[in-house]
């Protein structure tokens, strides 16, 4: 995976989606907000580890299961387990999620950020945590509406396919 150092601007996409609608649509839209990174680790670069406040392993993984947003086909393993893409058992993840820090700044983690604080002792940087802990819901239904720009690309799928 790339690795971004933390709180740089995120570039990994220009658009983001989301899934709504129990997983059966598609929300494509370009960002109003400000995408800050967090969690873009890799082998060969150094990371913050130590315990995370209480509550915070949970509440992210409330919302890593709630949230699929710019969800891949492919998964990456977790290079700090020393894993390639042969390794079988190896954590994996696809996707990211959106943590909000502020009204136009929202936070751009990969799924693996859990695997990393569990697994790997990694510490976020304080305004994430601060985030995770605050972030009152998951957007398992989609984006939040003040997220949404009116040329959001919806495409829709039939339960099946
Ligand atoms: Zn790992």
């Amino acid at each position: 995976m790339t690795f971004y150092e933390d709180l740089s601007p995120y570039a990994e996409e220009s658009e983001d989606t989301f899934w709504e609608g129990e997983g059966t649509r598609m929300v494509t839209f370009t960002p109003r907000y400000t995408r800050v990174n967090v969690g873009w680790l890799a082998a060969g670069h150094p990371f913050a580890a130590g315990p995370p406040p209480l509550g915070f392993v949970e509440q992210l993984d409330r919302i890593l299961h709630g949230q699929y947003v710019n969800a891949a086909l492919g998964t990456h393993p977790c290079e700090l387990c020393d894993a390639d893409d042969d390794t079988p058992g190896a954590p994996r993840g696809s996707g990211e999620i959106r943590v909000p820090a502020s009204p136009l700044e929202v936070f751009a983690a990969p799924f693996l950020i859990g695997h990393y604080v569990q697994a790997h002792s990694y510490l976020p940087p304080r305004p994430f945590i601060d985030a995770v802990l605050a972030c009152r819901d998951t957007w398992r239904n989609g984006p939040p509406a003040p997220w949404l720009p009116d040329d959001a690309q919806r495409l829709d799928f039939e339960a099946g396919d």
